[in-house]
């Protein structure tokens, strides 16, 4: 109750109105042994069991439309969730239906149907790998050892951390030798179906366009990223048969992932809202294609909450026009 409370006096109705944003990507059947911090179906059941309670749920282009106009619900707040994974449809909609509460689903739509993340591909390769031994010295992380979970988390962690800001051509080089190495078939059912995309449309759920293949837009050409924003939207709207108007930034960090040519972008091509990944919270002056997301990592409801709280300190008025 008291969490209800403080978040009713740091997020009230109107003027004064803040929009919190979260993020997810993954929900689990079980625990990922690699990820632990990642939710699986119960710890997400009981995160949206607490937000539902706390919070006034919103679909975020309801929210969005409210920001606009200073008529934001008092604790307003909306979900999304970045990529395309299946689990969001297998493990995910079903909670949300539960607690009749709307998200958004940003996907990249080159992974529909059998496609696989780079990020996943090195994930997977070294969960699955029979090698003891990593040599990744061409890529300056010299011989790790992958006896134990822990080492290939460290392995996963060090790996993605290096190739994250690669030229597209060069990382993905990285990720064929990553892949060869490992002499294991990862799999192609991690991100969703065709049909699946409908059930969410079907159960009243948002879908927002992410890109097509999830450039890092700073390190695509202007033609480039034009390109992926828009072909993605014309996708989504003709397999949805309805306008998609919500967009989220790859990776999301402003001024590293994106800079104010892409908002342009993304502005001139009728999105009415874009999500990045700042933290804070969005507030009237926010920038409505530059909204900041954050998701507490805590498992306790209490540590949950505080951190729900200390980001509404944080609006994203700083942000504005960038
Ligand atoms: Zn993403």
């Amino acid at each position: 109750m008291i969490i209800r409370s403080l978040t009713q006096v740091l997020s009230p109705a109107g003027d004064g109105g803040k929009l919190s944003i979260l993020i997810f990507h993954r929900v689990h059947s079980h625990p990922d042994p690699l990820f632990p911090d990642e939710p699986d179906i119960r710890r997400f059941d009981a995160v949206i069991g607490w937000l539902s309670r706390w919070f006034n749920v919103l679909p975020l282009d309801v929210a969005v439309m409210h920001l606009r106009s200073a008529t934001l619900p008092a604790r307003a707040a909306a979900i999304s969730f970045d990529d395309g994974y299946a689990d969001n449809v297998d493990n995910a909609l079903p909670v949300l239906l539960r607690h009749h509460v709307p998200a958004t689903f940003f996907v990249a739509t080159s992974f529909l149907d059998g496609g696989r993340m780079w990020n996943d591909s090195v994930i997977e390769a070294l969960r699955y790998t029979e090698q003891r031994l990593f040599d990744g010295r061409a890529w300056g992380l010299g011989v790790l050892p992958l006896e134990t979970l822990e080492h290939r988390r460290c392995a996963v962690q060090s790996l993605l951390a290096c190739s994250k800001y690669l030229e597209p051509a060069q990382r993905q080089a990285m990720v064929d030798q990553v892949q060869d190495w490992a002499g294991v078939a990862l799999p192609n059912d991690l991100m969703m179906r065709s049909e699946q995309l409908l059930d969410l449309r079907n159960a009243h759920m948002q879908i927002g366009a992410h890109t097509v293949s999830h450039p890092i837009l700073e390190r695509a050409t202007d033609a480039q990223a034009r390109w992926e924003i828009l072909s993605s939207k014309d996708d989504l709207q003709a397999r949805l048969d309805q306008p998609v108007t919500l967009f989220a930034y790859p990776n999301g960090k402003p001024d590293t992932d994106y800079s104010a040519r892409h908002v342009a972008m993304v502005r001139e091509a009728g999105f009415v809202a874009a999500v990045s990944t700042a933290t804070g919270v969005s507030a009237i002056g926010s920038d409505p294609h530059q909204l900041p997301r954050f998701t507490p990592w805590d498992r306790g409801r209490a540590r949950f909450g505080a951190r729900l709280l200390i980001n509404l300190r944080h609006t994203a008025c700083d942000v504005t026009q960038r």
